[in-house]
C-alpha cells in the first residue's frame, strides 16, 4: 500500500467512525436524496487473497470520502464455509458473497462479527437471506452493543451529519458547474457526491442482523473438517472483540485489534488492549489479517503498534501522575516516542500525523478515563476535538 493509500485510508475510517450509523426509516429519505437520473456509481468487485489455502481476504474500495469496509476474511471448509465480518454495507457483502460463490458450492453456515464498529457488520442481512440457517456469532458484550449502544451512538452521523455533508459537496458541484470548473475537478466531484449518497443509501435501509449465537472466551468451530477457534482476549479496542485462529494454518484474523497502517484507539480498554495485544502475540502467528489493510507474513506491525502503546501508556501514566491533561501530555512526549511511532508509520509524515492522533491523542483521552475509571461496557466515548 502507498503512503497515500494509507494515509487515504486512515482519514476514510477516521471519518467513517466519525459519521455513525443507524438503520430506520431513513430510508425514504436517502432515497429522496438521490436525485432522478443520477446513479451511484458501479462499485469496483472486491479484490481477494488467498493467504493460506483455503483462506481468502477479501477487500473493497472505499465509500469516496465518507466510508469504508472492514476486511471479510473468508474460510472455505469441504463441505460449509464461515465467513468473518460481513462488511459496511448490503452491496459490499453481496459483492463478497459473489466472490465466495465463484469459490466453491459450499453453504456459508457462519458468520463471525469481530466488533460493532457499523464497517464490520452491516452486510450480515445477505448471509441470512442466501443461507436462512446461517448461525451469526459474536461475543456477549458485542452483541449487547450491537442490540443498542452502537445503534445510538451512530444515529447523529447517518440522520444529520453524513447528509449534511452530501449537501456541502453538492453545492459545491453547482458552484463548479456555473463557474465552468476543470471537467477533470467535476468528474471527481461527481463521483463522490454519487459514492457518498450510495453510501449513506446504504446504511440507512440495511436490515440489521443481530447475532443468534454468543460466546465468552471461546468457541470451537468445525468448519467442513477444519478447526477454528473463535476467541476473546478481555475488552480491547471494544468490550467484547472477537478474534479467529486456524491453528493448523497458523492465522490469526484480529479484527481491529489490529489495523494496517495505523490502530484506532477510539473509545478503547487502553490497558487491557495492551494485555490482548500480548496475549495475541503470544499465539505466534504466521499470518495475521487486520481488521483493515493487507494481511501481514510476519509480526513485525504487531510488535511495533505493542511497543508503541506500550510506550504511550507509560508516558502517559508519569505525566497523569504529575497531573497533566492528556493534550499536554501528548505535546511532550512526542517527540520521546518518535521511534516507536517510525516502526509502525515508516517515517511517512502523513502517516505520522494519523499515528498522533489515531493512536497517541485518542489513546491517552481514554487513558485518562480508565485512570477515572471503572470504564464501561456499553458507554462509547466521543471522538476527542483539538
Ligand atoms: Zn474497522
Amino acid at each position: 500500500m502507498s503512503p497515500r493509500d494509507r494515509i487515504a485510508t486512515t482519514t476514510i475510517v477516521m471519518r467513517a467512525l466519525r459519521s455513525g450509523l443507524r438503520a430506520t426509516g431513513l430510508a425514504v429519505a436517502a432515497a429522496a436524496l438521490l436525485a432522478p437520473g443520477v446513479v451511484a456509481q458501479e462499485r469496483p468487485a472486491p479484490t481477494h487473497d488467498e493467504v493460506a489455502p483455503g483462506v481468502h481476504v477479501f477487500r473493497t474500495a472505499p465509500y469516496g470520502p465518507v466510508g469504508l469496509d472492514g476486511n471479510s476474511v473468508v474460510v472455505v471448509g469441504d463441505d460449509a464455509v464461515l465467513v468473518f465480518d460481513t462488511n459496511g454495507t448490503p452491496s459490499a457483502a453481496a459483492a463478497v458473497l459473489a466472490g465466495i460463490r465463484a469459490l466453491t458450492d459450499a453453504p456459508v453456515r457462519w458468520v463471525v462479527l469481530s466488533h460493532w464498529h457499523w464497517d464490520h457488520w452491516y452486510g450480515t442481512e445477505i448471509y441470512r437471506r442466501a443461507f436462512p440457517d446461517v448461525q451469526v456469532i459474536a461475543h456477549e458484550k458485542t452483541a449487547a452493543m450491537m442490540r443498542g449502544p452502537a445503534i445510538e451512538f451512530n444515529r447523529p452521523g447517518l440522520e444529520q451529519q453524513l447528509p449534511a455533508f452530501i449537501a456541502s459537496l453538492e453545492r459545491r458541484l453547482v458552484a463548479g458547474e456555473a463557474a465552468g470548473s476543470p471537467p477533470e475537478d467535476l468528474v471527481s466531484l461527481r463521483a463522490m457526491v454519487a459514492d457518498s449518497r450510495f453510501f449513506l443509501e446504504q446504511k440507512a435501509s440495511a436490515d440489521l442482523v443481530l447475532p443468534d449465537v454468543t460466546f465468552r472466551e471461546r468457541l470451537e468451530l468445525d468448519v467442513g473438517g477444519r478447526r477454528v477457534e473463535v476467541l476473546n482476549f478481555g475488552r480491547a479496542v471494544t468490550p467484547g472483540d472477537a478474534l479467529l485462529r486456524l491453528p493448523s494454518e497458523g492465522v490469526v484474523v484480529t479484527g481491529d485489534l489490529v489495523i494496517q497502517p495505523v490502530t484506532f484507539a477510539l473509545s478503547v480498554y487502553p490497558t487491557e488492549w495492551i494485555a490482548a495485544l500480548e496475549r495475541l502475540d503470544a499465539l505466534d502467528a504466521r499470518i495475521l489479517i487486520p481488521g483493515h489493510g493487507p494481511a501481514m507474513r510476519d509480526e513485525e506491525h504487531l510488535h511495533a503498534t505493542l511497543g508503541a502503546l506500550r510506550e504511550v501508556r507509560r508516558l502517559g501514566g508519569a505525566a497523569h501522575a504529575r497531573g497533566l491533561e492528556p493534550d499536554a501530555a501528548r505535546e511532550e512526549m512526542m517527540p520521546d516516542l518518535h521511534d516507536a511511532m517510525v516502526r509502525v508509520t515508516g517515517g511517512d509524515a502523513e502517516v505520522n500525523r494519523a499515528f498522533e492522533q489515531q493512536l497517541v491523542d485518542w489513546y491517552l483521552h481514554r487513558l485518562w478515563e480508565e485512570f477515572e475509571g471503572p470504564l464501561s461496557d456499553t458507554v462509547i466515548a466521543g471522538i476527542p476535538s483539538r
